[in-house]
């Protein structure tokens, strides 16, 4: 399904002092509206539900969600048929996300936050004979995990010191680290505020050996919660685009991409690294920001 996955080479303008490599793995360049890694993670379910004959997935997600819109989307291209169930009323004029997730063909069931909250009674009342095949909220899991490690396959990850990619559930970054060869760093940023278990979560996805890997979650760099900005953040965006050319989203590949270039600020990194940046997706994600915000 993937053609050669671009790879993008950034200049060291914003990142002076650095002399080591930038490259930026453009996920987001596969689809304009679904975001790359969710492709990958998504990939394995749909596989299993279609290899057990269901003939309707179902998943969790917010009116916003990049993952709603990306099962959505895998879901028509694989021929089955899929439910979304939304956190909160449905609204009186649906978010681009939800709009393009019913024109992929995807049912939306819209569930009070309350009743979104205990995932487990909600499902079983949904779905009381087990009818659906369900995705974890963000496609979280092993399966999801395996997917992301196919990306060793489908581009030259190996080329790289340090792989560093946005976290939300971890599902991409455990897999990244299923992948990993002994030479490499991963490194993930949280995009999440007081997230304390996130990294028992990714280790939950590895086995034994995997966990004793090199890797490093970073929880600091969520300016403020999940999907919280600041006029500084769109200037960030903003620069980078019009520095280097990378589009970012703000939820996600904007505050990675700065916690690198404040780690290579701060010389965290070795001087001669080779850093891959796996840039997730997620443009679609701006479309909720006020027009003009942004210069791409
Ligand atoms: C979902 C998403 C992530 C986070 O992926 P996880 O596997 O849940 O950690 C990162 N970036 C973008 C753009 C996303 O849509």
């Amino acid at each position: 399904m993937f053609s050669a996955i671009p790879i993008q080479s950034i200049s060291n303008e914003l990142t002076p002092h650095f002399k080591g490599s930038i490259d930026v793995l453009r996920l987001d360049k596969l689809h304009t509206i679904v975001s790359g890694n969710k492709w990958f993670k998504l990939n394995r379910y749909l596989t299993e539900a279609k290899a057990k004959g269901f003939d309707t997935i179902a998943t969790f997600g917010g009116a916003y969600s990049n993952h709603i819109v990306a099962t959505a989307y895998a879901a028509k291209l694989m021929d089955i048929q899929a439910l979304g169930v939304i956190r909160g009323e449905r609204p009186i004029l649906h978010s681009h996300t939800l709009q393009n997730a019913l024109d992929y063909g995807m049912k939306l069931q819209f569930v009070s936050r309350d009743d979104y909250r205990a995932k487990k009674a909600l499902q079983d009342r949904i779905d009381p004979l087990g009818e659906l095949y369900w995705i974890s909220e963000g496609g979280y899991g092993c399966l999801g995990a395996d997917g992301i490690r196919d990306l060793f396959k489908s581009a030259p990850l190996w080329q790289y010191t340090h792989i560093l990619t946005a976290v939300g559930t971890g599902t991409t970054m455990a897999g990244l680290i299923k992948g990993a060869y002994p030479y490499q760093q991963i490194i993930g940023v949280s995009v999440l505020k007081n997230q304390k278990t996130l990294l028992s979560e990714i280790q939950a996805l590895l086995t034994e050996e995997e966990k004793l890997k090199n890797y490093l979650l970073l929880h600091e760099q969520h300016w403020g919660g999940y999907a919280k900005k600041s006029p500084a953040l769109l200037d960030f965006m903003n620069k980078v685009y019009q520095i280097v050319k990378l589009p970012l989203d703000f939820v996600y590949t904007a505050k990675a991409f700065y916690a690198l270039v404040e780690m290579l600020a701060m010389t965290e990194l070795p001087r001669d690294s080779r850093i891959l940046f796996i840039h997730t997706g997620g443009l679609q994600g701006n479309l909720s920001l006020e027009k003009g915000s942004l210069l791409f």
